[in-house]
C-alpha cells in the first residue's frame, strides 16, 4: 500500500477518472459535523456529504451496528435472503404507504428500477404502447443512461448516442404543462417533491395535487424521487407526508444508510405484481450489512425528536444567513424545507457559487451548491447548535474576504 503522504490532491488528476473536480484538501476522519484533513485542519460540516450524512460522521449507535454485523455476515446475494433486509423493509412499510420494497445501492438504481416497474405495469396492466414519461426540466435522478435521460438537464445526457425513448419533459410547478402533455399513452409522471440538484425548488401544494389528479385521470403512475429529500431530511420522514399526497411509487437513498450506501424502491402491492421472478435485480441490493446500518439509522430518525429538532435547526440556519445577509447583502432569497436549503444569490453574482464555496473551504466550512448561484446547505440532522453557530461564523468571514478580494 502507499504511504498516506505519498496520496495527495495532485494523485487524483493522475489515477482518476476526470468526471469530478474536488476540493483542494483531502478530508480523512469525521466526527458527528467536524472533519479534519491531511494537515489536521478542521472543518464545519453542512454539506453532509450531499445529504447522506443524517446522522453526521461516526454516529456511535451505526458503528456499533456496524461492527456487529460486520463479524456476523456481510453479503449472501439474492439467491438467498437474509434477517436485516427483511426488518428494514418491514420498518419502511410501517413507516409509509408502501407494501413492497426493493433494494438497490444508489439512488440512481432505485429510480431505475421505479422507471422500469412503471413500464412494466403500464403495459402488462394496459396498453403495450402506454410508455411516455413525463419528467421536468431541472429534475436530477441519477447517472444510469434510462434516469440521466428522464432528468431535465440535457447536457448530462448528451454524448453518449442514442437515449431511451419517450420521456418528454416540462417545466416544475407548471400544472397546465403537464395537463397540456399527459395523455393515456402516460405510464408514469416522475418528480422530487422538493428539486435538490435543480435548485432546491419545493414543489407547491397545488402541483402536487393536481399532478395526481391528473395521474388518476390518466391511469399513470406517479413517482416520488425522495432520494434527496426523504429520510427526516425536511422535517417529516418523507417529503410526501407534508403534502398530504400519496405516489405509487417512492424511491429513496443518500441518508437511507447514513452514509453507508444503499437505496430503495417502494410501491403498492398491486403495483409490485406487475414484476415477476427474473424482471430485475442486483447482486449487491439488500445485503446484510447495509441494511443493519439502514435499520439502526430509521430507527434513530424516525422519531419525534430528530424530526422536530429538525424544524428548529431549520429555523437557526434561516436566521443566520438572514443576519449574514442584513450585513453583506449578496442574497437573492432563501428556500427549501427543513435542513435542504438554497441560498439564492442575487443576480449580480450569479455564477460566484463555486468562487464562495472555496472561501468557505479555506475558512474551515464544508458547504455545497445547487447550479453555480445558489449555496445549498444539507447537514447532518442532529448538527449541534454550536456547530451551526460556528459554520456560520465561518460563513461569514467567508464572504467577508470574498467580497474584499
Ligand atoms: C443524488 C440523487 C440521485 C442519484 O443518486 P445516486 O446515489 O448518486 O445514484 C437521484 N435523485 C435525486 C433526487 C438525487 O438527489
Amino acid at each position: 500500500m502507499l504511504e498516506n503522504k505519498a496520496i495527495n490532491r495532485n494523485t487524483y488528476d493522475q489515477v482518476m477518472l476526470p468526471i469530478y473536480a474536488p476540493a483542494n484538501f483531502i478530508p480523512v476522519r469525521g466526527q458527528g459535523s467536524r472533519l479534519w484533513d491531511q494537515q489536521g485542519k478542521e472543518y464545519v460540516d453542512f454539506a453532509g456529504g450531499i445529504a447522506v450524512l443524517a446522522l453526521g460522521h461516526c454516529h456511535p449507535a451505526l458503528v456499533s451496528v456496524l461492527k456487529q454485523q460486520s463479524e456476523k455476515l456481510w453479503h449472501i446475494s439474492n439467491i438467498f435472503t437474509n434477517e436485516p433486509a427483511l426488518t428494514l423493509a418491514q420498518k419502511l412499510i410501517d413507516a409509509t404507504f408502501a407494501q413492497k420494497v426493493f433494494f438497490a445501492n444508489s439512488g440512481a438504481e432505485a429510480n431505475e428500477a421505479a422507471f422500469k416497474l412503471a413500464r412494466r405495469y403500464a403495459i402488462t396492466r394496459h396498453h403495450p404502447n402506454k410508455t411516455q414519461i413525463i419528467a421536468f426540466h431541472q429534475a436530477f435522478h441519477g447517472r444510469t443512461f434510462f434516469t440521466v435521460s428522464v432528468g431535465g438537464q440535457p447536457k448530462y445526457a448528451e454524448g453518449f448516442g442514442p437515449k431511451p425513448a419517450d420521456i418528454v419533459h416540462v417545466p416544475f410547478n407548471d400544472l397546465d404543462a403537464v395537463r397540456a402533455v399527459i395523455n393515456d399513452r402516460t405510464c408514469a409522471v416522475v418528480l422530487e417533491p422538493i428539486q435538490g440538484e435543480g435548485g432546491v425548488t419545493p414543489a407547491t401544494m397545488e402541483f402536487l395535487h393536481g399532478v395526481r389528479e391528473l395521474c388518476d385521470k390518466h391511469q399513470a403512475l406517479l413517482i416520488f424521487d425522495e432520494v434527496q429529500s426523504g429520510v427526516g431530511r425536511t422535517g417529516k420522514l418523507y417529503a410526501y407526508q407534508h403534502y398530504d399526497v400519496q405516489p405509487d411509487i417512492l424511491t429513496t437513498a443518500k441518508a437511507l444508510g447514513g452514509g453507508f450506501p444503499i437505496s430503495a424502491m417502494l410501491t403498492t402491492d398491486a403495483i409490485a405484481a406487475a414484476m415477476e421472478t427474473g424482471a430485475h435485480g442486483t447482486t449487491y441490493g439488500g445485503n446484510p450489512l447495509a441494511c443493519t446500518v439502514g435499520c439502526a439509522a430509521l430507527d434513530i430518525i424516525n422519531t419525534p425528536e430528530v424530526l422536530m429538532g429538525v424544524e428548529k435547526r431549520h429555523d437557526m440556519v434561516i436566521q443566520a444567513l438572514e443576519k449574514i445577509d442584513q450585513k453583506y447583502g449578496i442574497f437573492h432569497e432563501f428556500r427549501g424545507k427543513g435542513l435542504l436549503i438554497g441560498a439564492v444569490l442575487k443576480a449580480e453574482y450569479q455564477g460566484k457559487a463555486k468562487e464562495i464555496l472555496q472561501q468557505a473551504a479555506e475558512q474551515g466550512l464544508m458547504l455545497l451548491s445547487a447550479g453555480d448561484s445558489i449555496l445549498r446547505f444539507t447537514p447532518s440532522l442532529i448538527i449541534s447548535e454550536d456547530e451551526i453557530t460556528e459554520g456560520m461564523m465561518r460563513l461569514d468571514m467567508a464572504i467577508s474576504r470574498w467580497l474584499n478580494k
